[in-house]
């Protein structure tokens, strides 16, 4: 029998090459190659037309624009954050020397409970990091009204939440700043690159200081700043990647309703149904395995899809929470996070991208519905 052939969780967004050759024929010839460009302000003055927001300032990657955010916001102290997501969350609270308080999800959406946030909360606490997991919109309302009430910075990693809206407005207008990431294998690339989302314009001119060294002239230093430039090529990548990303949304919108479709039925399977109002980037396809009813665990079913080389991914499994340093913080307990420790067992990411055929669905889903 033939080998079959290999089916990964995702698969990057590419621009067409005759075209990313005309704007490095640009570039090239303007000798111009970083260091705010003409296709880097073109590609931020595009993404604010996309995403409905006021201001972006983009960088060389996604983690960058975390750091920055806390910088910015001058965060200080403890910060309550969520310990299912990707490490670099927990890790830009850690790296700006900041003591990062873990608090359980609620399993409706897998971002942080907003009902466990108040007792979370101490003297010390000076800001919530939530994520709108696999792109799915937190209780942004009660979040904020949390953080009105005791004084805090709300700053959203939506690196999973490019495009995603409600009721016709960007959720990445909630909050004090929003990061994106532009990795290969999110929704949108820069192959690497991210953003941060800004609401008023003296914010955008400070974090353009900080991701430039702090330089606000030749002679003047304003900020103790750090490199998190993105380069023209880059920006020239994004700009063409944002004229396809709707359409590769909706590929993977067809995908998802095929899913749903055959995984319906399925005892001890579960899965997110869209929800009322919202415009969703299937950005991730997880599905939660309940060995009790479905008759194999997790990891059983997701090492049997590798057999037949499907490979889905264990996001977020193991929790941030779980890490090196963090194991010893007593938020990290997992008496303190019992939706998270449970979900990060039951979690596959199915594979999701703009590329996956019928005939890949069908061999997936044969798999799992057997
Ligand atoms: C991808 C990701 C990041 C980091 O982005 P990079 O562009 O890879 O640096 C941060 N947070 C979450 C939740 C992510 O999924």
């Amino acid at each position: 029998m033939e080998k079959e052939s290999t089916i990964t969780v995702t698969t990057p967004l590419l621009p067409n090459l005759d075209d990313l050759n005309q704007m490095l024929k640009e570039i090239w010839a303007s000798k111009w190659i970083t260091n705010n460009g003409q296709f880097h302000q073109q590609f931020e003055k595009a993404l604010c037309e996309y995403l409905k927001v006021p201001y972006v300032s983009v960088f060389t990657n996604g983690t960058l624009p975390l750091l920055i955010a806390l910088q910015a916001l001058g965060v200080k102290g403890e910060v309550i954050t969520t310990p299912y997501s990707f490490v670099a969350t927990t890790h830009s609270i850690w790296w700006n020397g900041l003591k990062p308080v873990f608090v359980d999800i609620d399993p409706s959406n897998c971002g942080i409970d907003p009902d466990r946030i108040e007792e979370a909360i101490t003297p010390q606490t000076t800001a919530i990091l939530p994520v709108h997991c696999y792109g799915k919109p937190c209780d942004n309302k009660r979040i904020q009204e949390i953080a009105d009430k005791h004084g805090l910075k709300v700053i959203y990693d939506a690196a999973h939440a490019f495009g995603v809206e409600e009721d016709g407005k960007s959720i990445l207008e909630w909050g004090d700043l929003s990061t994106l990431s532009f990795h290969a294998t999110k929704v949108f690339n820069t192959v690497e690159g991210g953003a941060l989302v800004i609401h008023d314009e003296q914010m955008k001119r400070h974090v353009d200081y900080l991701k430039n060294f702090g330089f606000e002239s030749e002679v003047e230093v304003v900020a103790p700043g750090i490199n998190g430039k993105m380069d023209e090529i880059r920006a020239a990548i994004g700009l063409l990647n944002l004229q396809h990303v709707d359409s590769a949304i909706e590929a993977r919108h067809r995908i998802a309703v095929r899913y749903r479709q055959a995984l319906r039925n399925v005892d001890g399977i579960d899965f997110f149904e869209d929800m009322p109002g919202v415009r969703h980037n299937y950005s991730y396809f997880p599905i939660f395995v309940h060995a009790d009813k479905y008759g194999l665990t997790r990891d059983q079913l997701y090492f049997k899809l590798q057999k037949h080389n499907i490979y889905g991914r264990r996001y977020f499994y193991p929790l941030i929470s779980t890490f090196g340093d963090y194991r010893q913080l007593p938020s990290a307990a997992p008496a303190n996070l019992p939706n998270a420790t449970r979900i990060a067992d039951e979690v596959i990411c199915l594979p999701m991208h703009h590329e996956l055929t019928d005939s890949d669905i069908d061999r997936i889903l044969d798999i799992i519905v057997d």
